[in-house]
């Protein structure tokens, strides 16, 4: 048993479907998840080794100076805590923090190329620079960790890990998905559109605009 809400644990296991449903993760289904506990200077963090069929008790209470205060932890997902509580240290506003291999948003990480705003919704959610590639470090590192932090310095909720992942962050959980979804469908546009001459990105100075337009129809809250 924990003291936390059950309500919350089972938000950690609506939301690990939430990201399997998205398609945006490979198909062994690995990644790692976590929410802020609102309140606290604490998360709550998956445990199971995948986000398939995750169960309301496959949760963890982890303080965000990284101490586990409940729940075992396996190694595999221990060794990333660093990576969910430097988001929640960073960014104050950040309530959930997503990991996954999606497939798409991944091969951009392996080529060590960013994703550029080749979709509007990219400019429509938080994206209009496009997603930041952060240095290869050993999964999990301080290397890792510093590099996360130096790639996101200019505000974007997503990030690719270097021959790794992607790595995504949000107010809710619901929001976070929607990035990891959006940002999977911009890798998979772009790949595509490699046979017919390559992605062309939108106009820089018309991304505002994308982003205004999505706010005056309540798409998005108005900045
Ligand atoms: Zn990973």
């Amino acid at each position: 048993m924990t003291s936390t809400p059950a309500s919350l644990h089972a938000q950690v296991a609506s939301t690990a479907e939430a990201i399997i449903e998205s398609g945006a993760i490979s198909p062994n289904g690995h990644g790692n998840l976590s929410l802020r506990l609102p309140g606290t200077a604490e998360m709550l963090y998956c445990t199971a080794p995948t986000l398939k069929n995750v169960t309301a008790d496959q949760i963890a209470r982890i303080s965000l100076e990284g101490v586990v205060l409940e729940g075992d932890v396996p190694p595999i997902n221990r060794a990333v805590i660093d990576m969910h509580t430097a988001i929640y240290n960073d960014l104050p506003e950040a309530g959930c923090v997503i990991h996954t291999h999606a497939p798409y948003a991944t091969a951009f990480a392996v080529a060590r190329r960013p994703i550029e705003c080749w979709i509007e919704a990219l400019a429509m959610f938080g994206l209009a620079d496009g997603v930041p590639l952060a240095a290869y470090g050993p999964r999990g590192s301080a290397q890792a960790v510093a590099n996360i932090r130096a790639a996101i310095k200019g505000g974007a909720p997503a990030v690719l890990l270097a021959n790794h992942g992607i790595l995504v962050f949000h107010r809710t959980p619901e929001q976070a998905v929607n990035v990891l979804g959006i940002v999977e469908e911009a890798a998979r546009d772009a790949i595509n559109a490699i046979a017919l001459g390559g992605p062309i990105a939108v106009e820089p100075e018309l991304r505002a605009a994308a982003l205004q337009r999505a706010a005056a129809f309540g798409i998005v809250p108005a900045s």
